[in-house]
């Protein structure tokens, strides 16, 4: 029982400030005015954790100030402490994402009775409820619902069937309950607790069935998410529930609703009786300026149709808040008011990222040996490379370390077109080098030693967390690829000697090779494409011999290209490449198809073959800077001729090329 007097006290230590009183914390408006009839009921959450529990980049083998529940529990500590009643609630992608989810999955396993560190995790915290994301799916059904058996809170999920979907979507069977109602007792504003049911339902994006086919085909079906809503939401009424809080693992946008919809959160808005939602899956902050001027959407309120949402970014990064301001209407509650926050663990200065909290140890302390294991894991040999995985001559010749995140998209997007309109055509990939020296240095440049490759290693292989996407277009469009990654080279003049070969206002993570075709460059023509995209000369070609399967290409002919969101969404604005040309958005990482891949095959191979060389032009030589260790790899490199020209600025080395 609580005491008027307490609630003065309260509602003083508000008003003054937590410097006067000490160790009582600053009050949320809400809970500090909240008169007899209300009570203030904060919802937290989290989503997308992909496993970071520690402060910890697995990839690099390093800390990491911007992720980690360790962190975030932080920050819902104090942001419990403000409110007077709060729920916490993770949306889903919990199992899958780094190397510690890898490390469970693909080493040591889930037996019976084995906890998984992410829900050990969470299990400290006092979770409410939870839903599955996407990734729940990736490492198979048993694996999930094994990791699941050690939560100590309720998953709920309700578009996930277990066979064939119903005629009415209340008679799927679901592999979990769709919704749960958690009796709850809540402090109104004069410190009096009274019952209060709380509904909560989950939704996961339908493209599961896409992106986990191997793992769900004949084992499971999934329903259009705001069709599920629309059939269970009145349920939750009928069962008594007094608000209906959506667990959304679902991303938001503005579009009309269309059946099997990927980011559906919007409409599950529109859905009648939803309160408020939990939303995810973008790896996005909401509210915030990214969803700024879309219809529906108030992205500085945090509304979706007018209902309350919060999307707590990804990694453990924020905690997406709702606080709602509920007031009692007969016996049951209603929603009044409501705000919507989502507080970051870190802030930024410029360039540099600041943590605004430390880890919170009993956190860290629950996975502690995992965290260990994994350390072991990323730093041991996961596969082994024949060849030496560098990209010293990415810039002049067909390169290794290119090669392999090409080999692994080709493998990753030829299982992803099975069973789409797309499968039997051609797949070629398009990878840029992303360290070749440039503004990072002689020494940023990929260099893995052949033998052993350590997990550790595919960082350095794939530098960005771009996600993997497939484009279809037709061979002329490919040509243009190629025409506008060739900008990257300066003309040159025959019979002319140390011509200097890089264009260095052109960045290399722009100059794309495509693998599944044979070309080569003629830098004899001027090129047809800007630095920055724009058309320069709408007739010159510098892609010449351009076949496929030995044969000249066919400019009408189509090919599916695994790439990644940055080109797919138009990143270096490459010609007629941008969304409307995309048919796969890939739920998974270009590092983490790497992985697999490497995993799949345990040994690689990534020799270059070579599917690019330059064009001999008469009588000319060119200078090109490198890293000094490039002259280790000199006598490997295939279809260019190759000799040291002294030492370059900066610590740099120039070679001389043949044309
Ligand atoms: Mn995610
Ligand atoms: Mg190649």
């Amino acid at each position: 029982m609580t005491r008027p007097s307490d609630t003065l006290i309260d509602r003083r230590g508000f008003l003054a400030g937590t410097a006067a009183i000490g160790s009582l914390a600053l009050l949320h408006p809400f809970s500090a005015k909240a008169a007899g009839n209300q009570a203030h009921l904060r919802l937290m959450e989290t989503t997308d954790l992909h496993v970071h529990v520690f402060p910890y980049d697995y990839y690099a083998d390093r800390a990491s100030d911007t992720v980690g529940l360790a962190r975030t529990a932080s920050i819902i500590d104090s942001f419990r402490d403000e409110a007077t009643n709060s729920m916490l609630i993770d949306n889903g992608d919990f199992l899958q994402g780094n190397p510690m989810g890898d490390y469970i999955a693909y080493e040591r396993g889930m037996k019976e009775g084995d906890q998984h560190p992410i829900i050990q995790a969470m299990n400290t915290l006092g979770y409410d409820a939870s839903t599955l994301g996407n990734h729940e799916f990736n490492y198979g059904l048993d694996f999930l619902f094994k990791s699941l058996d050690g939560a100590n809170f309720p998953v709920v999920s309700a578009n996930v069937t277990k066979g064939m979907l119903a005629s009415n979507p209340r008679d799927d069977e679901l592999f979990l309950k769709p919704y749960v109602i958690v009796d709850k007792m809540i402090k109104d504003g004069n410190g009096q607790e009274h019952p209060i049911r709380v509904g909560l339902i989950g939704f996961v994006p339908p493209q599961i069935m896409n992106w986990d086919r191997r793992h769900l085909d004949g084992k499971a079906n999934a329903r259009d998410i705001v069709q599920a809503a629309e059939a269970w939401v009145p349920e939750m009424k009928e069962a008594g529930a007094d608000i209906i809080i959506a667990l959304s693992h679902s991303g938001i946008d503005a579009s009309d609703r269309t059946d099997g919809m990927e980011n559906a959160s919007l409409h599950v808005a529109g859905v009648e009786g939803v309160d408020a939602l939990l939303t995810g899956h973008h790896h996005l902050v909401f509210p915030g300026p990214k969803y700024a001027d879309m219809p529906g959407i108030d992205a500085e309120k945090g509304t979706l149709f007018g209902k309350p949402a919060a999307m707590g970014g990804f990694w453990g990064s924020h905690l997406g808040i709702v606080d709602l301001m509920l007031e009692r209407d007969g016996n049951a509650w209603k929603v009044a008011s409501f705000t919507t926050s989502a507080p970051s663990i870190y802030t930024r200065e410029g360039r540099k990222r600041i943590p605004l909290v430390e880890s919170k140890q009993a956190v860290l302390d629950s996975v502690q040996k995992e965290h260990d294991d994994t350390l072991a894991y990323v730093r041991r040999a996961v596969g082994k490379t024949a060849a030496p995985l560098h990209s010293y001559f990415s810039l002049v010749a067909d390169d290794p370390s290119v090669q392999i995140v090409s080999q692994a998209q080709i493998w990753y997007i030829d299982q992803m077109m099975n069973g789409t309109e797309w499968e039997g055509l051609p797949i070629l990939s398009a990878a840029a080098p992303f360290k070749a020296g440039g503004r990072g240095g002689p020494d940023y440049y990929t260099d893995v030693a052949p033998g052993d490759v350590a997990i550790k290693n595919v960082s350095d292989l794939y530098l960005y967390p771009n996600t993997v996407r497939a484009v279809a277009i037709t061979g002329a469009q490919v040509k243009d690829w190629l025409e506008r990654s060739a900008g990257i080279f300066n003309q040159l003049e025959a019979g002319k000697a140390d011509q200097p070969l890089i264009n260095n206002e052109f960045p290399s993570y722009n100059f794309d090779i495509i693998d599944g075709v044979t070309y080569k460059i003629d830098l004899t023509q001027p090129s047809k494409f800007g630095p920055k995209g724009e058309l320069l000369d709408a007739n010159a070609n510098r892609i010449v011999d351009l076949k496929y399967n030995g044969e000249p290409i066919d400019p009408n002919q189509k090919f599916v290209v695994a790439t990644n969101n940055y080109r797919a969404g138009g990143g270096g604005n490459f010609p007629g490449i941008n969304d409307d040309v995309v048919i796969f958005v890939g739920p998974d990482t270009n590092r983490d198809v790497i992985v697999r891949y490497i995993v799949d095959k345990g040994t690689i191979n990534p020799s270059a073959d070579a599917n690019w060389t330059f064009k001999p032009v008469d009588g000319a030589t060119a200078i090109f800077e490198t890293g000094p260790k490039a002259k280790d790899f000199m006598k490997d490199v295939e279809g260019v001729q190759i000799e040291a020209a002294g030492d370059g600025a900066e610590g740099f080395a120039k070679y001389r090329i043949k044309m």
